[in-house]
């Protein structure tokens, strides 16, 4: 019989969470597991799930328009928000119920409410109620960053709050270019508000291949999207129903809403972490080894709590592999590296593995292989939008180090990409693969002719130049 009120208590019922503590509890754990908000975390509740679907319906605004070319009439195509709003919150209602469900098939119970840490193997509930366990795993997720306190920073929305709009803007001003800044961009635009996003660097997407990066800017401004670059929002105030948006280059803009997507910080605050001594990073993330053990033997943290790649699947594989290394007796790691991502922008990005920046960074030379070409709907739909794919090539090995996709269907293909890349796949597995003709990932498979920016061949060393080889 263990001394402690239960084996594990997992805080936080989000992706990481729940898969923690539904596999722990199948390898004989007593489980409880906290939940402040709703069931299923971010992800489910306002992340992926809902982002999608909203990501859905905007993007039947270009099949709309693109039906025409295909002899299609359409009249009337009228949107309505609150409808598009309430069947979203159905659908997310239903996953939290299925989420609840597994969890209760599983055997771990559910705390619906706030949990804090108390020492090494102790938890307090909201209620006062205090737990001990054997394990304590902090899978809090995280929250949108507001940034530095400008005037009116209240005004504004972040994504958690972008889903509960009741009325779609007319305008909006988007601040950030990552993900989130984007997707919704894209998505706004797409139900038809004019977008503005801000942002304070010179490009969007700072860690991704330049070249994609840049198509996307291209595609998204010829589609009505204004970005401004090397600006931040200085000041929001109130403008009639809307907002007037002061800019730090003095420019203003006026618009219905301003949303806020400038990165996610780790929900660590107030959690009692520093009563345990769990050591955390400068931004409040907690620090934890490659199996998400922290510094105290008996609290691991997994997820975005810990920033590592901030990805639901990420997420679910650190929780798998903690609750199988503690509780099931089969240890294991998760290997962050070559993770396919996309993000859901119009047009869509894949990527996985190393930009060709990173990887000239690690001292690889490279051959790169481009294909740009225009998909075959926009042929006859006349939409101007073209797919563009990269890869990158270790000259060395013909290893294909990474593969950085924007188009149709770039995130459905990445994913099967990864999975080559995975096994170590090189660039003579790709060529020997017959393409799938007609199809925009056949392209994949037919790039044949090196890039000119590919490194030239590595130079030989002096003793092995033809100079210096006696001869025999
Ligand atoms: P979460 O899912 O955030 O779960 C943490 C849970 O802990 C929450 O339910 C919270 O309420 C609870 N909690 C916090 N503190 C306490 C406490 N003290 N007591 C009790 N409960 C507590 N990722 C993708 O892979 N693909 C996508 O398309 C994608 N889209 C996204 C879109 C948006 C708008 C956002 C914001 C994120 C998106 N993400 C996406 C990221 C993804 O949602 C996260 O990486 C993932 O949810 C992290 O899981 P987690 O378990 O670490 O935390
Ligand atoms: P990101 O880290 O992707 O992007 C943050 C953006 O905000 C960057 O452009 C950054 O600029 C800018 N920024 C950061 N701080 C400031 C500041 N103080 N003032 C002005 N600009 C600032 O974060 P997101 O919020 O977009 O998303 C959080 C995470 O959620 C993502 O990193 C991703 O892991 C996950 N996510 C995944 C999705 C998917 O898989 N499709 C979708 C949505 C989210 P700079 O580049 O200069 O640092």
């Amino acid at each position: 019989m263990s001394s402690y009120d239960v084996d594990l208590f997992v805080i936080g019922a989000g992706s990481g969470g729940t898969r923690a503590a539904r596999i722990a509890a199948g390898h004989g754990a007593k489980v409880k597991v906290a939940e402040e908000y709703r069931v299923g975390g971010t992800c489910v509740i306002r992340g992926c799930v809902p982002k999608k679907l909203l990501v859905y319906a905007a993007r039947f605004a270009h099949e709309f328009e693109d039906a025409a070319g295909f002899g299609w009439s359409l009249q009337g195509a009228d949107f309505d928000w609150p409808t598009l709003i309430a069947n979203k919150d159905k659908e997310i209602a239903r996953l939290e119920g299925a989420y609840r469900a597994n969890l209760g098939r599983s055997g771990v119970e559910i705390v619906p409410q706030r949990a804090t840490v108390e020492g090494p193997n102790a938890v307090r509930l909201a209620d006062g109620t205090r737990l001990t366990a054997k394990y304590i795993l902090i899978a809090t997720g995280g929250h949108p960053n507001l940034g530095p306190a400008i005037p009116g920073r209240d005004l504004a929305i972040t994504s958690n709050e972008a889903f509960h709009l009741e009325r779609l803007p007319t305008s909006i001003v988007i601040q950030g270019a990552g993900y989130i800044a984007l997707e919704f961009a894209c998505l706004f635009a797409g139900l038809g508000a004019k977008v503005t996003m801000v942002h304070r660097g010179d490009r969007l997407l700072r860690d991704f291949d330049d070249e994609v990066a840049e198509r996307l800017a291209g595609e998204m401004r010829a589609s009505g999207i204004d970005i401004v670059l090397g600006a931040t929002i200085a000041e929001i105030a109130p403008e009639g129903e809307g907002r007037r948006v002061h800019l730090s280059d003095g420019r203003e803009i006026v618009a219905d809403q301003v949303m806020l997507a400038i990165g996610r910080q780790p929900n660590t605050a107030g959690l009692g972490l520093e009563t345990a001594g769990v050591a955390l990073g400068d931004n409040g993330a907690v620090k934890v080894d490659a199996g998400s053990r922290t510094n105290v033997p008996s609290i691991y943290a997994v997820g975005d709590v810990t920033d590592r790649l901030q990805l639901t699947p990420v997420a679910i594989r650190e929780g798998h592999a903690f609750a199988d290394t503690v509780f099931g007796n089969k240890p294991w790691t998760v290997d962050h590296s070559l993770v396919a991502t996309a993000v859901f922008t119009e047009p869509e990005i894949g990527v996985v593995g190393l930009t060709e920046a990173q990887a000239r960074a690690k001292g690889y030379r490279l051959d790169i292989y481009k294909t740009d070409f225009r998909p075959m709907k926009a042929t006859l739909s006349g939409r101007a939008t073209r797919v563009f794919m990269k890869l990158v090539v270790d000259q060395k090995t013909d290893r294909v180090l990474g593969a950085h996709l924007i188009g149709e269907a770039s995130a459905e293909m990445i994913q099967i990409v990864g999975i080559v890349l995975a096994m170590g796949g090189t660039k003579a597995d790709f060529d020997r693969t017959i393409a799938l003709h007609p199809s925009a990932a056949e392209e994949l498979v037919t790039m044949r002719t090196k890039d000119p920016s590919s490194d030239g061949p590595e130079p030989r060393l002096p003793e092995q130049s033809a100079e210096s080889t006696p001869a025999i």
